[in-house]
């Protein structure tokens, strides 16, 4: 349902480009990273812009947040064109199929099976086998036969001519990736909450991840933070790329929302914007680790009321 809303809202490239980010990010609620709907804005635009789709994988990866793998997915599904994809479905079919290793590091692996992959639509594509057919069924077959455990090899159309298969190491295939190296950080964000029970929110410009969504503020304008009073601390977590973040909220209760004069003066800070909303409203794009932050507000201050 949330996707359709998104297609019926944004049901071409020049609707989705002439769209305010706000209303993008919002009609992206529930469907995942909001990241994508940011880039497929700002593609949107370049493409409304340049007048016309791009043709060739050089062209598709001049458009915000397509890469290698988007690029050649569009243009063996869409255009038909013998591009190679790689996604995690077909890492795993191809690694198992020709018994694929890491031993030369990782960047060697990837390339190793992109070659393989273009080899095979390529090939299939000589043989009168249509990219498109092709490139979905590897990864139809790796999302649905060729599992990361138990294969279902006995009824695999590729178990003859399958590596992994022959010398049943299935599940030796892909190789395991060295864990991720964690960085650790904290960081700290307050959460106002006026007499009318409406809560502070703001949204950084420039913000290193979450651009375009609404927040809590690390640092509101002083003046209406004084004679606010602490309700107490919540503590949340979150991960993000190679980070974990431990965010502590303090919670404070401010007298009266502010008056009109401060608010139209302070409501804009250098990069930051900020505005009350009432719990529930939903007319704001948050992210996760802030819907998460606003439901222990919400329980918090529901406990001090
Ligand atoms: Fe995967 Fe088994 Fe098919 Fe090989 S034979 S591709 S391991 S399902």
């Amino acid at each position: 349902p949330y996707f359709e809303r998104w297609t019926e809202r944004f049901p071409t490239v020049e609707a989705l480009a002439s769209a305010e980010s706000d209303e993008v990010l919002r009609f992206w609620a529930g469907l995942g990273y909001y990241s994508r709907a940011r880039n497929l804005h700002r593609g949107a635009q370049k493409i409304v812009e340049q007048g016309h789709f791009p043709q060739s994988r050089a062209e598709w990866l001049e458009i915000p947040g397509v890469g290698n793998y988007t690029a050649g997915a569009i243009l063996s599904i869409a255009s038909n064109q013998p591009e190679a994809i790689l996604d995690g479905n077909v890492e795993r079919v191809i690694s198992r199929v020709r018994r694929v290793s890491r031993q030369k590091g990782d960047s060697e692996f990837k390339s190793r099976l992109w070659r393989l992959s273009k080899i095979f639509v390529v090939s299939a594509n000589q043989n009168n086998i249509a990219p498109s057919l092709l490139n979905q069924s590897l990864m139809e077959l790796g999302a649905t036969l060729c599992t990361p455990k138990k294969p279902k090899c006995s009824v695999c159309p590729l178990s003859g001519l399958c590596r992994a298969h022959q010398y049943q190491e299935q599940e030796l295939y892909p190789p395991k990736k060295k864990p991720k190296s964690w960085v650790h950080l904290e960081e700290n964000s307050l959460a106002l909450v006026n007499e009318q029970g409406s809560i502070l929110l703001s949204l950084h410009a420039r913000k290193r991840w979450r651009a375009g969504l609404w927040d809590f503020p690390s640092r509101p304008p002083q003046e209406w933070i004084n004679g606010s009073t602490r309700l107490g601390q919540i503590e949340t977590q979150y991960v993000v790329t190679r980070h974990k973040v431990k965010r502590l909220t303090e919670v404070r209760r401010v007298s009266g929302p502010p008056s009109e004069s401060t608010w139209k003066v302070a409501a804009t800070e250098g990069d930051e914007q900020f505005r009350w909303i009432a719990p529930g409203s939903g007319d704001l794009p948050l992210g996760a680790p802030a819907k998460k932050v606003l439901q222990k507000v919400i329980e918090m201050v529901a406990v001090c009321d």
